[in-house]
């Protein structure tokens, strides 16, 4: 039974992706774990989307049409783009396609971890980082995660 759920604050800042990685595993752990926030970081991801996507949508009905035909032009402008950008999303394109292709096991299926001859299966987040060996610490097991941080330490622990 899960007691204890992140700030409302924290959900946003995940769904908008300004978290640390550290953080970031926490809270997508989380809410793979517990439904209420998983619905809350849904609707807050769909919030950012539309703020990212259409970051003038609170104000369009007030759109004059002056202010439309200055966007329309902007927009013209901006996809008119130039050679170099285009040939840098083919070689970017290549590059991806060179890559082998993926396998067919889904990115979101939990996986298994193994520890004191015990079997759990835990969230699919922790996939990436589940690399280091298990250190035993008495009644409490650790297996840390490289996650890159100066200030954080993060780490799955097995109580
Ligand atoms: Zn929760």
């Amino acid at each position: 039974m899960i007691k204890h759920h992140p700030q409302q604050e924290l959900l946003v800042s995940h769904a908008n992706g300004n978290l640390p990685l550290s953080m970031a595993i926490a809270i997508s752990a989380h809410c793979d774990l517990c439904e209420t926030c998983r619905e809350q970081l849904a609707l807050f991801t769909e919030q950012a989307a539309n703020l990212a996507l259409n970051p003038d949508s609170s104000h369009a009905a007030n759109d004059t049409g002056e202010e439309l035909m200055h966007r329309e032009y902007v927009e013209v402008q901006h996809s008119g783009g130039n050679q170099e950008s285009a040939l840098d999303i083919d070689a970017m394109m290549a590059q991806i396609m060179a890559q082998p292709a993926a396998t067919n096991v889904p990115n979101n299926a939990p996986i298994d971890v193994d520890i004191k001859q015990q079997h759990y299966t835990v969230p699919s987040v922790f996939r990436q980082h589940l690399a280091r060996p298990w250190q035993i610490l008495g009644k409490v097991s650790r297996m840390r995660f490289d996650v890159d941080e100066t200030n954080t330490r993060a780490s799955l622990l097995h109580i």
